[in-house]
């Protein structure tokens, strides 16, 4: 344990101000059996203390094995390297005369096939139409802190020629850019046969990359991508943003949407509607902002209230000002909220409990997407009732992202706090550690999500399909049907073989049902996907005759 703390300390004394150049050679190829594949080859040289640890992929958004996509792993150098297991099966570790050069190879694969769906996504995406590498999915790299700069050096070789290139460090067959490992990491690399656009928005471009066919039009999804961004950078007066690149892809199952480096990868259904589209697009540019220059302390479950649920918040908002969503239908989405955070089976779990499972389980992966948006309209109010409506969650959340902005600064509760006027921080204080820390229930008030409204309780039950559905779709075998559930009672067995299945996700209300195979025949079970206790949910009413501009 010493040893490795001296060996830190003595790192972080010799790293020279010049930032290492990390540089990545990928060569589009094809293996034996004729699948596309990439061979990278990465060039750096060994640490001044004479000694470097090389990671591979591994683990990263649920896979814990990303390593499995390498093989043919050589790392050579000159006569005065030598290269030994690392602490792990995916580390390496490399002795040699200081600045000695040292080449990394290897060969990537895809190793999944099927339909482009989460969480596979997640893993490398090589194949004939496109190839969508994540740093954190597909680079090896020295093993450095989140925050060290590198200078990084990317060569794209043996491309078809109708192919199109675009990274978070900028488009074409050659890249270079001062950046840190964590940006690294979360830089996106996307290269096949792209639909290509351009717009500008606030000063500075965005580069569109869609590929399949939808069902809106490439020229409204440009124009929808264009009204957003431009209205997000306003947001944080960013004049100074990169270039962001927004690459649409068909994915099955739903909409998701992930933030990367100067750049966003939209994963849809090519049924998907514009408008549920354009709100997930708008949750993930504000990342760009909430997400990646303002970056939450670990554990990774612990703040998801700031960086998931007050980008969902902003998300809403921001729809709604784009034109996309009515303000009835912005209230509708606040209420939806309010339902899934208040019939949310681990609605009361504490930071620790959310620390442990955040990726475990499902229930607990959505949880801080609620609770952060209940929170943001509790903050707002509580604010603005401090300072006489001159300081806003928009103003706290702005000056937190300036008080950050170019350090290496992780916020934590007290650093968010510290954004805020003096008056409003121990309130502020208070707030965080009770909802968050310790799990107790954010009040719905009447005018934390705008004014002339009025809050309602009403009986709710939680959204509960009775059984496992993500393990029956994916082996078309219905399992763990839970005794007493709503399927159970609708008389769904483990064991029957399913032919087709329809349901609205999170809505109790609607009907769901299956199609099962019994014999020659096929027969349809229906049932309300809801659990047996109900909760008494606020929700938020306008009120007639008055209008926000005039409360009364
Ligand atoms: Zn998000």
């Amino acid at each position: 344990m010493l040893n490795v703390v001296v060996a830190a300390a003595l790192a972080s004394t010799l790293a020279a101000p010049r930032p290492d150049t990390l540089r990545y050679e990928m060569a589009f190829a094809r293996d034996d059996s004729a699948r596309r594949v990439v061979d990278v080859r990465l060039r750096l040289r060994v640490a001044a203390s004479g000694r470097s640890v090389v990671e591979l992929p591994h683990a990263w958004a649920g896979h814990s094995d990303l390593e499995k996509q390498i093989s043919n792993l050589e790392i050579v150098g000159d006569r005065s390297v030598t290269v030994s297991d690392g602490d792990s099966a995916f580390a390496r570790s490399i002795t040699g005369r200081p600045g000695a050069p040292v080449e990394v190879r290897y060969r990537l694969r895809q190793d999944w096939s099927g339909a482009v769906r989460r969480p596979e996504y997640f893993r490398a995406i090589i194949g004939d139409p496109y190839v969508l590498l994540v740093g954190q999915s597909s680079l090896a790299r020295p093993r450095y802190g989140d925050g060290d700069s590198v200078v990084v050096d990317f060569a794209w070789k043996n491309a078809p020629r109708s192919w199109r290139i675009e990274t978070s460090f900028g488009g074409g067959s050659a890249q270079r850019a001062r950046t840190t490992i964590g940006e690294l990491l979360e830089g996106v690399f996307v290269a096949g046969e792209f639909r290509a656009y351009s717009a500008p928005a606030y000063g500075r471009s965005i580069r569109m990359l869609v590929t399949g066919r939808w069902g809106f039009s490439d020229s409204a999804l440009v124009a929808g991508t264009r009204t957003i961004v431009e209205r997000e950078r306003a947001f944080w007066r960013d004049r100074a943003a990169r270039q962001l690149l927004v690459v649409t892809v068909p994915s099955s199952g739903g909409i998701g949407g992930t933030a990367y480096t100067n750049g966003l990868v939209m994963y849809a259904d090519t049924t998907s509607q514009l408008p549920a589209f354009m709100r997930l697009l708008a949750h993930e540019t504000f990342h760009q902002w909430n997400g990646h220059t303002i970056r939450t302390a670990g554990p990774e479950g612990g703040m998801k209230w700031l960086s998931e649920g007050f980008t969902e918040y902003f998300a809403d908002r921001f729809a709604r000002d784009a034109g996309l969503l009515s303000a009835e239908g912005y209230l509708e989405k606040v209420n939806e909220n309010i339902r899934h955070y208040y019939t949310s089976p681990v609605r009361n779990a504490t930071r620790e409990d959310l620390n442990r499972r955040y990726w475990s389980d499902p229930d607990m992966n959505r949880y801080p997407y609620y609770q952060g948006y209940l929170i943001a309209g509790f903050v707002d109010r509580e604010l603005r009732r401090a300072t006489q409506g001159r300081f806003t969650v928009d103003s706290l959340l702005f000056l937190l992202y300036r008080g950050v902005r170019g350090t290496n600064r992780l916020v934590d509760d007290a650093l968010f706090v510290s954004a805020a006027p003096q008056a409003a921080r121990s309130a502020l204080r208070d707030s965080i550690a009770s909802f968050v820390v310790e799990g107790r229930t954010v009040p719905v008030v009447a005018d934390s999500f705008g004014g002339c409204t009025v809050v309602r309780t009403s009986e709710m039950y939680p959204f509960d399909l009775g059984f496992d559905a993500n393990a029956s779709t994916r082996s078309r075998v219905v399992s763990g049907v839970r005794a007493g559930s709503s399927a159970d009672s609708a008389g769904i067995k483990d064991g029957m073989r399913l032919r087709g299945w329809s349901w609205f996700n999170g809505d109790p209300t609607r009907s769901a049902s299956i199609r099962v195979i019994e014999g020659d025949s096929i027969r349809t079970i229906a049932w309300l996907p809801r659990g047996n206790a109900s909760f008494t949910v606020p929700q938020i009413e306008s009120r007639p005759e008055c209008s926000p501009s005039r409360p009364s």
